[in-house]
């Protein structure tokens, strides 16, 4: 592990200016961070502490519910608000992680770790990720986690974090503060897709950090829950999530909002196939047609083509009213 300095910023004023000089890293909850620097993956000669700023706050508005960029998931999953308001955001968090680990991580740390490649975590292979222009080792080996939605030939690599596609269906915005002042940025436009460039996974500029993400109210969004299948039912990234909402009014969807997770090289939502659900009754046909136009653009390898039915699968667990009856038949409990 590389030597570095450790700054602990007492202001936002103040990590600002240490972020601002060269080869310097924000340090939250490190449960992401410290492990890369641990691997070697990632060697920033400063890490700027700023666990201890003023930024952890839930706040809820009117309009929108505010979370702060330092607020532990395990703060957000347990927050009665989110719970009743936003619970696919609840959900997500609970269903990633371990308790400790979710007691450290932050919901910036959350938003910004990195992918769980196995070729991107170990020094010994070529990554285009970590080292440009090295290759995609995963393109040639072992793809069987990797993404089919979004991928380039230089980097195929699965967005790991299961807190973003919840934030993707309910449209959060992210609020973001720099030398060049504040911003904000919608959550669609946050990540950016690897094409030839897959080391820069998001908007963050040099220097800048999140402060905040913002969930506008909304019926939809109380309506929201979260869906996650892996390998093991516990301490496990997605191979299919699904963050989804829908309200129907006289037998027809009136909104909806699907994202998903586990497909994508970013968290993934396809507005136009959303669109062919708007008017329709909720059914077999109509999922199928969502299903079909969400995954025309899929390029899957022959090892995580399963991915497809697996996303299929979740997809109608989640919206058909049908076969969620199924299930709680199936688990032996009468339905309502
Ligand atoms: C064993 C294990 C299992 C896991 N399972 C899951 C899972 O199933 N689902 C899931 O979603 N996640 C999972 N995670 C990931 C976990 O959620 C992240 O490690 C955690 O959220 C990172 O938060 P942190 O505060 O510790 O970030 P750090 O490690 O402190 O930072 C991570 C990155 O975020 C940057 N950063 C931090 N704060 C800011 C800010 N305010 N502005 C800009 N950049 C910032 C840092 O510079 C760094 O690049 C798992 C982690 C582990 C170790
Ligand atoms: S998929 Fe991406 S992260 Fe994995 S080896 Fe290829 S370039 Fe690296």
């Amino acid at each position: 592990m590389r030597a570095f300095d450790y700054i602990r910023a007492e202001t936002l004023e103040q990590a600002l200016l240490e972020l601002g000089c060269p080869d310097s890293r924000a340090l939250a909850g490190g449960t992401s961070l410290v492990d890369l620097m641990k691997l070697g993956v990632e060697a920033p000669a400063r890490l700027v502490d700023i666990g201890s700023l003023p930024l952890a706050a839930i706040t809820l508005g009117q309009s929108a519910l505010s979370i702060g960029a330092l607020a532990s998931n395990s703060e957000i999953a347990s927050n009665e608000t989110v719970e009743r308001l936003f619970p696919a955001v609840s959900q997500a968090i609970l269903a990633g992680a371990s308790g400790q680990i979710r007691n450290m991580a932050s919901l910036a740390g959350n938003l910004m770790q990195r992918t769980r490649c196995p070729y991107f975590r170990s020094t010994d292979w070529p990554c285009n990720k970590r080292q440009p222009g090295s290759g995609c080792t995963a393109a040639s080996g072992s793809n069987a986690h990797h993404a089919v939605l979004g991928v380039s030939a230089s980097c195929m690599a699965v967005n790991p974090s299961d807190l973003a596609v919840a934030l993707l269906a309910l449209d959060a915005e992210v609020h973001l503060v720099g030398p060049s002042g504040p911003r904000s940025v919608p959550i669609s436009q946050f990540y950016l897709l690897p094409a030839e460039t897959p080391e820069i996974e998001t908007v963050l500029r040099p220097g800048e950090l999140i402060t905040q993400v913002v969930l506008p109210r909304s019926n939809l969004a109380a309506a929201s829950t979260y869906l996650k299948l892996r390998g093991r039912a516990s301490y496990e990234f997605a191979s299919a999530s699904i963050a989804s909402a829908i309200l129907v009014e006289g037998g027809a969807v009136r909104e909806v909002a699907i994202a998903l997770g586990g497909l994508g090289v970013v968290p993934w939502r396809d507005r136009t196939a959303e669109a062919e659900l708007i008017g329709k009754a909720i059914g077999r046909q109509s999922i199928e047609r969502y299903c079909d136009a969400l995954l025309a653009a899929a390029s899957p390898t022959k090892d995580n083509a399963y991915k497809l039915d697996l996303a299929r699968g979740a997809i109608h667990r989640c919206l058909d009213p049908d076969r969620a009856r199924d299930d709680v038949t199936a688990r032996g409990s009468s339905p309502e």
